[in-house]
């Protein structure tokens, strides 16, 4: 069965001919994949397709359809979506053009639903998970491009199918993606265990000044670091993976200084706390597991005042699980 929404994305697709598909700044693998999944089999069905990402995707070139990349778009569009952007601004300038997304796919839990039509899947893995539940009913075929850059999607935002939220339903989904064709060593490879020298070098400035309070553990990386190793991509090249395997620590969290006086923060827990709601206070957003914000000010500033909101959480959390055992324990 078909539902309402899917019969009615299909007749908008199957009516336009000029497509505009955006994803947010600094994108990462289920925004790529999910961008290049989405268009390349959009291209297949013969229509006209503008991939946009305002900060390009050259991290990405071993995906296919990577080359059509490009950070703003020109003339007019039949139809504009946004995928795995929990708000407007998070795609950056490049459709302030446009006016309102006709459709917006996403699975973050804290999307504002921006679009006029939204299919929105908090309970999904990826948004790369989310287009492939949905494409065959929007009249598109998964061929093994598309399903490479799905299966992207999905082994990043599960960190290679090692996040809580991985089911034998997600699995059966990958291997889905594997029959039509999808490489997972590939992918896996390229998205997880290859990196480049100056990436693990810029590690090593934010492993030095590590630092756990509690169940707090976090570094920060500044402008300095990245230019001393070289790494020039803004973005933490993974550390907060490395942050969030610590033993000791519920909550990690990482300060990436940026251009301009901001600050990225990323946070990461286990199952148990949501840190979606803090990073969303902050102006940020995310899932329970993994969320994060941009947050203007210093990075002395900013490291002062999400530590000590972070610290208050955890404090928070481990009040209520001891009120719930003394509870559970009186009755
Ligand atoms: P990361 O820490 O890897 O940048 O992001 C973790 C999760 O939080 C991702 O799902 C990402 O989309 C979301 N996220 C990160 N930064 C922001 C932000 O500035 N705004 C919003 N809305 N979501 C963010
Ligand atoms: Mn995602």
């Amino acid at each position: 069965m078909i539902s309402q929404i899917d019969q009615d994305i299909a007749e908008k697709i199957s009516a336009g001919k000029r497509f505009v598909i955006a994803s947010h700044i600094r994108p990462d693998a289920d925004a790529v994949g999910s961008l290049l999944g989405l268009g390349l089999a959009l291209m297949k069905a013969g229509k006209t397709v503008q991939l946009v990402l305002e900060d390009g995707a050259e991290k990405y070139d071993y995906l296919p359809g990577s080359e059509y990349v490009i950070r703003s778009p020109v003339g007019e569009a039949d139809m504009i979506i946004v995928v795995d952007c929990s708000d407007a601004e998070r795609v950056g300038s490049v459709l302030n053009d446009y006016g309102q997304p006709d459709l917006v796919i996403d699975h973050h839990k804290t999307n504002l639903a921006f679009g006029k039509i939204n299919v929105v899947e908090p309970d999904q893995v990826a948004t790369a998970a989310v287009l492939f539940d949905h494409i065959p009913a929007w009249g598109l075929s998964i061929d093994p491009d598309v399903a490479t850059c799905l299966l992207s999607g999905i082994v990043g935002d599960t960190i290679g199918f090692r996040t809580p939220n991985v089911d034998a339903n997600l699995l059966r989904k990958a291997a889905s993606l594997i029959d039509l064709g999808a490489d997972l060593n590939h992918v896996y490879n390229e998205e997880l265990v290859l990196r480049s020298f100056s990436a693990v070098h810029y590690w090593g400035f934010g492993l030095k000044r590590i630092e756990l309070q509690g169940e707090l553990v976090w570094t920060s990386l500044t402008l300095a670091d990245q230019q001393e190793s070289g790494y020039d991509q803004g973005d933490d090249a993974n550390l907060v993976n490395v942050l969030s395997s610590i033993r000791e620590a519920k909550i990690a969290l990482l300060f990436v200084e940026q251009p301009g006086n901001s600050v990225k923060v990323s946070w990461r827990t286990g199952p148990g706390l949501d840190v979606s709601e803090i990073a969303y206070r902050f102006g940020g957003g995310g899932h329970a597991a993994a969320a994060g914000a941009d947050i203007k000010g210093s990075l002395a500033e900013v490291k002062h005042r999400v530590i000590a909101e972070t610290l208050e959480l955890l404090e928070n959390s481990s009040m209520k699980n001891r009120s719930i055992i003394q509870k559970n324990f009186g009755e």
